[in-house]
């Protein structure tokens, strides 16, 4: 068996020590004599490992104890419709915050539930940049202001938490989709009403879609929002009111502790900023390949990067392949390439992407 580095935006990459475990545990887990695909989610076995997981994300993010901890099914895509459909009703105007392909594909959605208002938008700048707190223009009354934290597609990552209280806005619910970073950096929850994202990029199988609300805004609920999606009746059945995707909430608990083994979320930032800093310091000194994004706002978990002359986009991929590097293609309303280096990439993988990097700049330079 070989294992390559693998550069996926999800799903990604799991850590090794996870996959073995979760392997050896297939057939029997702790001597229940059956796979936890094979359990009940009402039996007590699998109980214990959502609950598990639950208490383990909560410690490792602090979540305070007035928010809830949905584990749900639809992706972040399905969230953009089940947030609004959640939070819209009584006010109905909620707020975006445009920073790229995803938040603005947020907002597309949420048009079909009630009026939306972007309060910021980057698009002026190609969506490089995350605009300024202060300038930012909420509606009157929004239900809701929505930012997408991490902008996975455009590798644009905001470098100060949406607070509101600077802006005078304390009352308004801020809504994060923090899909491709969460877990990645120390955040303040308390900060958000609601933050989510599925669990495919930096925390685990596809499937699984994690929401972390206040509980003041269950409840709120259109007539209409499908009962499965309505954050009340799942908070209030423990995320058990339809069959969750228990595999997932498995393997998401098995990153949880690995997480944990790492030293925790501060630990593990340390080492994003490490990584991030040898592929950032390495494209910006290079005259081969090139990043666009505003050097403040750059994602330390997506990095796009350009060859400066993409006629040897091919030949870089090929290379790139064969030295055991995978998944480097960048997405197709971008170009050129992407890396993204979430949790579970070692500094070892990215190392070896540099190295590459420059043995391939010398031959073609
Ligand atoms: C991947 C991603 C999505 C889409 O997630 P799905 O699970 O496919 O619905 C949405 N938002 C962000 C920021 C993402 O990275």
């Amino acid at each position: 068996m070989s294992r390559v580095w693998n550069f996926s935006a999800g799903p990604a990459a799991l850590p090794e020590e996870v996959l073995r475990q979760a392997a050896e545990e297939m057939l029997d887990w702790h001597g229940a004599g059956m796979g936890v695909m094979e359990m009940s989610h009402r039996g007590k076995e699998f109980v214990s490992i959502a609950e598990a997981a639950e208490a383990d994300l909560r410690e490792l993010l602090a979540v305070p104890a007035n928010y809830r901890v949905l584990f749900m099914q639809g992706g972040a895509i399905a969230e953009n419709a089940i947030i609004p459909l959640n939070l819209m009703g009584g006010k109905g105007t909620a707020d975006y915050v445009l920073t790229g392909s995803w938040s603005v594909k947020s907002h597309k959605e949420a048009g079909r539930y009630g009026r939306v208002h972007v309060a910021a938008s980057a698009e002026a700048s190609g969506y490089t940049t995350v605009p300024a707190l202060e300038s930012w223009q909420l509606s009157a009354d929004p239900a809701y202001l929505f930012t997408c934290t991490n902008e996975t597609i455009g590798g644009v990552e905001y470098p100060f938490e949406p607070d509101l209280a600077r802006i005078g806005r304390a009352g308004v619910p801020v809504v994060a989709d923090m899909s491709s970073h969460i877990l990645s950096r120390v955040i303040d929850v308390a900060k958000y009403g609601l933050i989510f994202g599925g669990a495919q990029k930096n925390i685990g199988p596809a499937g699984l879609t994690i929401v972390i609300v206040r509980e003041d805004l269950l409840g709120r609920a259109m007539p209409h929002c499908p009962s499965a999606f309505d954050y009340k009746t799942v908070a209030e059945a423990g995320s058990m009111y339809n069959t969750p995707p228990t595999y997932a909430i498995y393997v998401a608990g098995l990153v949880f502790q690995w997480l944990r083994r790492q030293g925790g979320v501060a630990a593990i930032e340390a080492r994003n900023v490490a990584k991030a800093r040898l592929l950032y310091d390495y494209l910006d000194g290079s005259g081969f390949y090139e990043n666009r994004v505003d050097p403040a706002c750059r994602s330390r978990m997506n990095v796009p990067f350009f060859l400066r002359d993409e006629s040897l986009n091919d030949a870089f991929l090929a290379g790139a392949k064969e030295a055991g590097l995978v998944q480097l293609k960048g997405h197709k309303s971008v170009g050129g390439m992407r890396a993204s280096i979430y949790n579970a990439m070692p500094i070892e993988g990215v190392a070896a992407l540099v190295d590459y990097m420059k043995a391939f700049a010398a031959r073609h330079g």
